[in-house]
Formats: C-alpha cells, sequence, structure tokens
C-alpha cells in the first residue's frame, strides 16, 4: 500500500512530536511514526520550566517545583543548595510528558501511526522517499518527501542512512531508573545528585508527595568497568539513600535501563539529501548532566522550521537543508555541549577529586554555588570564571 505524505516522521518521543506539530501547523501532510504509545521511556523526566512555554497543557499533570539540588560528593559529604532566581525545573512522569505532546502533535493535524516499527529506507534512483515498517498487522511504506529521524539513540534509520555509524560502548551513557511510589521524606523543591567515583551519577527526583524518580548511570570507558543493575541496587539500598525512604511500603511501579548518546551533537552527522536527524538521534544529550528533553524540543523545532522552509521551495537537497544545523540556537546547544565535554576529564580525574573540590568551594563561596546549582539543576554552561577557580584551587 503507497501512502504518501510531505513528511515522515519516525518516532513520536518530544522530538518527533514537537517536529510533527510545529510542520502540522503550518498546514503538512504529517505521519508521525511510533513503535508503542504506551511505552515509557527510561527517564529521570526532569526538564525546564520553559516546557510550560510550548506545551501548557503539562501544567495539568502532577509535578514537582525543583528550586534547589541536594548534592553528595563520593564520600557522601552533603551540601544543599537554592537557587537565587525565579527560575524551577520540573519534574514529571515520561509516559505522561510524551502522550501529551504526541496528542498536541495529532491536534495540530499530524497523523499518528502507532505500534509501528521502522526499519528501513525506501529508495527509488538512489533517494530515500519514504520509510519501511513493519507493524502487528503486516509491512507499510509511507512515501514522503522529507525524513526526519526522531527515533532515539537506538534508531535503526540513522545507521541505515548512512550519515552516522552505529554508536560504540564508550560513547554512551547507560542508566537504570526506576518510579517508586510510596512514603517519603525528600524535599519536595529539591533534586538529589550523588556523585560517584566513575563517570556518572545517581540521583532521587520527587515527582510528587508519594512518587519519585531513582536512578543512576555511567558513560563512557566505566560503562564496561561497572554492571548497572549493581550499581543501581548498592545505590538504591545505600543508609544515606534509604533515610529519605520509608522501608515500609515504598514499592517499585516501574523500572527499566536505557542507553543516551553521551559526546555531544553530532555535529558534521545532522542532516543529508531530504533527511534530518533531531533529539537523541542526532545527540543532543548533554554530557555530564544527560539532559536532553528540552533540547530534543528546540531541535524537533528548528527541524521543522527547516522542512517548511524545503516545503515551501519544494527543495530538499542537503544545500537546502543546511540552515538547520546553521541555526544560531542549534550552534548554541553545540557550543554548551563542548564546553561541557571538554570539562568531563577535568571533573573526573582522580575518582572526582575535582567534583569533591567543586564542592567544597561552593559551600564556602555563594556567587560560586549560584553556579554550580544553574549548572546541575537547570542545565546552564559552566562560566569561565567557574572553570578558573577550580583550576586555581
Ligand atoms: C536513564 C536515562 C535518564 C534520563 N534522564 C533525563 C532527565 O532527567 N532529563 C532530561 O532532560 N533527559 C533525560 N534523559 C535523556 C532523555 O530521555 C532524551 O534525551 C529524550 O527522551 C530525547 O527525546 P527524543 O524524542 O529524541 O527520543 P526518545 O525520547 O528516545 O523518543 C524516541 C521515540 O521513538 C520511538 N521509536 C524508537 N525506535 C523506533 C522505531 N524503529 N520506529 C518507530 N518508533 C521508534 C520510541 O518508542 C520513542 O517514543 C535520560 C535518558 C536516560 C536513558
Amino acid at each position: 500500500m503507497k501512502i504518501m505524505h510531505d513528511v515522515i516522521i519516525s518516532g513520536a518521543g518530544p522530538s518527533g512530536s514537537q517536529c510533527a506539530r510545529v510542520i502540522a501547523e503550518a498546514g503538512y501532510k504529517v505521519a508521525l511514526i511510533e513503535k508503542d504509545v504506551n511505552w515509557r521511556k527510561p527517564c529521570g523526566g526532569a526538564t525546564h520550566s520553559s516546557v510550560f512555554d510550548l506545551y501548557p497543557q503539562l501544567k495539568k499533570l502532577n509535578y514537582s517545583k525543583i528550586r534547589g539540588v541536594v548534592m553528595y560528593s563520593a564520600d557522601y559529604h552533603r551540601l544543599e543548595f537554592k537557587g537565587a532566581s525565579s527560575e524551577y525545573s520540573v519534574i514529571m512522569d515520561r509516559l505522561e510528558l510524551d502522550n501529551i505532546m504526541r496528542n498536541a502533535a495529532i491536534d495540530a493535524g499530524a497523523e499518528l501511526i502507532d505500534n509501528n516499527i521502522s526499519h528501513d529506507f525506501i529508495i527509488k534512483n538512489q533517494k530515500k522517499v519514504g520509510v519501511k515498517t513493519k507493524s502487528p498487522n503486516g509491512s507499510k511504506e509511507f512515501y514522503g518527501n522529507l525524513i526526519i529521524i526522531a527515533d532515539g539513540m537506538s534508531s535503526k534509520l540513522a545507521v541505515k542512512s548512512g550519515i552516522r555509524p552505529k554508536w560504540k560502548v564508550n560513547n554512551l551513557a547507560i542508566g537504570k531508573c526506576s518510579i517508586m511510589e510510596g512514603t517519603h521524606d525528600l524535599g519536595m523543591e529539591n533534586v538529589y545528585v550523588y556523585f560517584k567515583p566513575f563517570q556518572g551519577y545517581a540521583w532521587i527526583f520527587p515527582i510528587n508527595k508519594r512518587r519519585y524518580n531513582i536512578g543512576i548511570f555511567t558513560f563512557g570507558k566505566d560503562n564496561s568497568e561497572y554492571n548497572i543493575h549493581k550499581i543501581y541496587y548498592e545505590f538504591v539500598n545505600n543508609p544515606n539513600v534509604k533515610q529519605y525512604l520509608s522501608n515500609s511500603d515504598n514499592r517499585t511501579i516501574w523500572s527499566s535501563s536505557y542507553p543516551f548518546p553521551a559526546e555531544g551533537v553530532l555535529e558534521k552527522s545532522l542532516f543529508d539529501n531530504n533527511l534530518m536527524l533531531i533529539g537523541d538521534a542526532g545527540g543532543f544529550v548533554s554530557p555530564i548532566s544527560g539532559e536532553g528533553i528540552q533540547t530534543a524540543v528546540l531541535s524537533g523545532k528548528i527541524a521543522a522550521e527547516t522542512a517548511i522552509n524545503a516545503l515551501q521551495d519544494e527543495d530538499f537537497s542537503r544545500t537546502r537543508l543546511k540552515t538547520y544545523r546553521t541555526n544560531q540556537e542549534i550552534k548554541k546547544i553545540i557550543r554548551n555541549f563542548k564546553q561541557k565535554s571538554s570539562m568531563i576529564n577535568f571533573f573526573y580525574e582522580n575518582n572526582g577529586e575535582n567534583l569533591n573540590k567543586m564542592l567544597e568551594l561552593a559551600d564556602r563561596d555563594s556567587v560560586f554555588r549560584e553556579q554550580v546549582v544553574n549548572m546541575f539543576a537547570f542545565g546552564e554552561m559552566p562560566s569561565k570564571d567557574l572553570i578558573q577557580k577550580l583550576i586555581t584551587k
């Protein structure tokens, strides 16, 4: 069966749904292909409150407003910081967040094609003209002028496109997390971040008075050195962590593990003739913090604007799509992530000694403290001053 659309988007996570919504609002025919709308993406669910500017309907969810952070060094030295600004982050359940974003795309006119796994391109005259899917009802083919790859870090299409190779384990972070329900003593305005002697960190994020997200990840070479399930169980059973969580009635309502790209945006591999990569598929996850929801949505929006211009001009060439990569906001994300990447070795040398130093300094110096909170709780870029103070300490 031949089904024709203007744009085919593979993956209805935050990046794909936002992209589909913007293109559909401009009046174009969009197919949004999703393997399973009931899959809860393994994620801490922390994102900036600016998500409400684009999705005010998320406000109806039961979420907590985060204005501070409780940080623990690898030896469990505790520091609590409150952000001074009016900014806040929010913690959400990804199943709820993703479905609200998908519904916004559907309301804008995108056609959601659920229960379909994109696995290859349809190629005519050496040109990628569509996407092949497998579904419980058999194989399908979706034709479109543009194909946007938004199906996350394990994207088959990204690899088959030839734009980028399959990621190796050292280029990734591997996380395991759970949503727990029960009595807890977590401050509802704080995230709890536990630094580790290895590359990665652990967290407890309160979702509401009865629920929290708890997890841990490693990245780079430490993916092979540490077993994610083992360090997860050690973390959740640590007495320091247990002090916040009642033993009696806490139960796991969902648990999963998943990787994410850890090396920043694939700046040389974001587009090709009639193709663009957005969100995790293109590496839009912040090194060190692992945050990717906000940048997934932003990359989806900018790819959509590029697609609308290409559709207006009926030009889907690589040259036309280059404006996606040269967009100022995309350039800013790339710069920000590069700077964070360059700090990884510095932070984690000698079993995280510089991270410990950073916390000590933050305890004494209020200006420095504000910057540390902004970096870890609100995803901001570390200032030159912050780096200088760490180096010279
Ligand atoms: C353990 C962990 C914790 C994290 N914590 C945070 C956090 O607290 N805050 C934060 O900002 N970021 C966090 N992230 C990163 C964040 O989850 C991602 O950056 C974000 O989800 C990227 O959105 P996306 O739309 O690009 O991809 P995804 O959210 O991965 O969405 C991809 C979509 O494509 C679908 N799909 C996959 N394959 C196919 C296929 N072949 N065919 C059709 N559909 C397909 C999937 O079902 C999914 O709906 C975390 C990641 C992990 C792994």
